[in-house]
């Protein structure tokens, strides 16, 4: 258990499925407080913090289902943390969605929809998280972007454009924050993972290539991440720990990239 976490209370966007589901669970295990956030049924919900309540007894788990496209339920999310827990400590703006369609066809609704939720919701959590970290002088903010905020693909202008916009975004508040002591704000860019968000976009190469899911996914893989392998959510929860440590204390306002040589290419 990292000691530097216990105690500590971690919010985690988009935390009911996939990456945000594992950094949740790495944080729930190195002995931090967790506020989920994230959609499902009720039935879902209720079923995924009695799974952390029963894995971490030692931890406080809550859930907020604020909605990250809207301003004022994301300004209820942070308030709602610090008064369940008493404290804001490690914010990761995780919480994205992805369409994939040639610019000309591409709907401006869903340009605006993955604007909100991928890039605008992180300014929204950032602005009111901050005041806390400062009154507590300790604060970690960690946004995950992906390796689209460093490279291109065809077809997804809106996330390219948002995920690029997470680290400029991160740049400036790891400026504006510098002389904060304890204060850093950093990017995660992952490659492949496999979570719902990437199954979708298997099987819709699967159907378009008229092969199997087994064909797609190696078709993904080999067209852009010389591992062949998936990135783990395990492994970004890893690095996202790290980034809390104090060996981090003097990083700030960059971007990790984990996935598996992509963008070296
Ligand atoms: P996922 O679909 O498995 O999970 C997305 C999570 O975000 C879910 O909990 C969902 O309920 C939540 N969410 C979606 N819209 C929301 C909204 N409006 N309000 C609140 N919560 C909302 O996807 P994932 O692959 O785990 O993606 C998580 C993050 O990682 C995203 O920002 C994504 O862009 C990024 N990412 C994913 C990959 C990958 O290969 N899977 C690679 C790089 C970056």
């Amino acid at each position: 258990m990292s000691s530097s976490l216990i105690g500590r209370t971690a919010l985690i966007t988009g935390s009911t499925s996939g990456i945000g589901l594992g950094i949740a669970r790495s944080f729930a295990h190195s002995g931090s407080n967790i506020m989920l956030n994230g959609f499902g049924s009720p039935q879902e919900i209720s079923d995924l913090c009695t799974s952390f309540k029963n894995e971490f007894p030692h931890i406080k788990v809550a859930y907020h289902g604020a909605d990250m496209s809207s301003a004022d339920e994301i300004k209820e999310l942070i308030h709602e943390t610090n008064t369940v827990f008493g404290s804001l400590d490690v914010l990761i703006n995780n919480a994205g969605i992805q369409h994939t369609a040639p610019v000309e066809t591409f709907s401006s609704e869903m340009w605006d929809k993955i604007m909100a939720i991928n890039l605008s919701s992180n300014f929204h959590t950032i602005r009111h998280s901050l005041p806390l970290m400062k009154t507590q002088e300790w604060g970690r903010i960690i946004n995950i972007s992906s390796v689209h905020g460093k490279v291109g693909s065809v077809n997804k202008s809106a996330y390219v454009a948002a995920k690029h916009g997470v680290l400029g975004l991160t740049k400036v508040i790891g400026l504006e924050t510098a002389r904060e002591a304890n204060i850093t704000c950093n990017a995660v860019c992952p490659g492949w993972v496999r979570t719902p968000l990437v199954e979708a976009q298997i099987e819709a190469r699967a159907k378009d290539q008229d092969c199997s899911i087994q064909e797609a996914t190696e078709n993904l893989l080999a067209e852009k991440q010389p591992s062949l392998e998936f990135v783990l959510p395990s492994d970004l929860g890893d690095m996202c720990i790290f980034l809390c440590s104090e060996g981090a204390r003097q990083m700030t306002g960059q971007s990790l990239v984990i996935d598996g040589g992509w963008s070296s290419q």
